[in-house]
């Protein structure tokens, strides 16, 4: 199964990248994950990308596109993936294409999730993320049992610096000059679907897996 989440920053695209991945057993790819990782370990790619991200502004595509095309060729992507947060242009949905074209990979469902400016503002101002094993929590519509302690491994709980309200800003900014393009790439291919952001995570999963059963049957 390969699934494309697209989405402004705050939509929700983690939270159900994770539910579908847990549901269909395949892993969830998070270059926003894989780069906060390799920042925090100081790599070669983490200290290249860490003032970008720091500003809100986009990794260079040459980057992001030799640690997908790495990333989707390891052992565990051989059943599928969920691309969450990747491709963010066009030319790395171009990209994107010809590492699919080379691996011989169909894409099952590409979900855009729609959501409303208020809804991404309360979704990213309220969002914690757990520093340890990356589970995402909202401060009211997905609390952790304990405040500030993740449910699943009990590390601490803390809010991104890009989650900040300045940075914020500049990350809608990008999405809306250069990812919200990607709508029209994607959206007369059959495997495009809308998704209503502003519906509860659970809601938007059953919504995503009625697609997929739509998908998975005529495919
Ligand atoms: P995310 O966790 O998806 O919101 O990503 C956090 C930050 O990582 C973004 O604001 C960008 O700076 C960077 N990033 C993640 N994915 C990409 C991508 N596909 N292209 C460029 N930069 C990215």
């Amino acid at each position: 199964m390969h699934i494309i989440l697209l989405g402004a920053p705050g939509a929700g695209k983690g939270t159900l990248a994770k539910m579908i991945a847990g549901k269909f057993g395949v892993p969830h790819l998070s270059t926003g994950d894989i780069l906060r990782d390799n920042v925090n370990k100081k790599t070669y790619v983490g200290n290249q990308a860490k003032e970008y991200m720091d500003n809100g502004k986009l990794v260079p595509d040459d980057i992001m596109i030799q640690m997908v095309k790495g990333r989707v060729l390891e052992e565990d992507c051989k059943t599928g993936f969920i691309l969450d947060g990747f491709p963010r242009t066009i030319r790395q949905a171009e990209a994107l294409k010809l590492i699919f074209d080379e691996l011989d990979i169909t894409i099952d469902a590409i979900f855009n999730l729609e959501a409303s400016q208020e809804t991404i503002i309360e979704r990213l101002s309220g969002r914690r993320t757990c520093k340890n094993c990356g589970a995402i929590y909202h401060i009211k519509n997905i609390p952790s049992e304990v405040e500030g302690k993740c449910d699943k491994c009990g590390n601490m709980l803390y809010q991104r610096d890009d989650d900040k309200k300045d940075v914020v800003k500049k990350r809608l900014m990008v999405y809306k000059t250069q990812t919200k393009k990607l709508i029209s790439y994607y959206e007369k291919q059959d495997s495009f679907c809308e998704i209503d952001a502003n519906k509860k995570v659970d809601e938007m999963f059953v919504e995503a897996c009625k697609d997929l059963g739509k998908a998975c049957k005529s495919g």
